[in-house]
């Protein structure tokens, strides 16, 4: 069985737990264990405040998450039309950050392939990002 979803929020700082708990509460019917929601909770996070601060840089525009659930296999794809990512390759290197004045740490990617088992970042400059992440 497949089952989708579709949320659309400010980027603004708070709407970081919202994204959490969205995608938690979407999960919740695959009775996942307490480990497997601290995962992709974590890794929508670090997608979400990548829109916020280097998507949209700190403007208030629209953030959409998509989530697809087939059997219990999850998608999610995190979505901005923000200034987009020139180097891809770059950005996804551990360490590499384009704001360390912001005392960010490049972690990010990092994380997110951890605590997921693909990730893939298409992006435009000047068009925005969706970063899919899959479970
Ligand atoms: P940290 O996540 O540790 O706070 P960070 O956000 O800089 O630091 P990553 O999340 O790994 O590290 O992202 C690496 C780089 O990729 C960012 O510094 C930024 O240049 C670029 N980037 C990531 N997401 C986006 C996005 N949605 N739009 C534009 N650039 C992005
Ligand atoms: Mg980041």
């Amino acid at each position: 069985m497949t089952n989708r979803m579709k949320v659309e929020f400010d980027s603004i700082s708070a709407n970081e737990a919202f994204a959490r708990v969205t995608v938690a509460a979407f999960l919740a019917r695959l009775n996942p264990s307490v480990e497997e929601v601290a995962d992709v909770k974590t890794a929508v996070s670090e997608a979400v405040t990548n829109a916020i601060i280097h998507g949209y840089q700190g403007e208030v525009h629209t953030i959409t998450i998509e989530g697809e659930l087939e059997g219990d296999l999850l998608t999610l794809r995190v979505r901005d039309e923000g200034v987009g990512i020139a180097d891809i390759g770059q950005a996804m290197e551990p360490l590499y950050t384009s704001r360390p004045e912001l005392e960010r740490s490049g972690m990010g990617f990092l994380f997110m392939e951890a605590f997921m088992d693909e990730v893939l970042v298409e992006s435009e400059p000047g068009k925005g990002t969706c970063v899919t992440l899959r479970k």
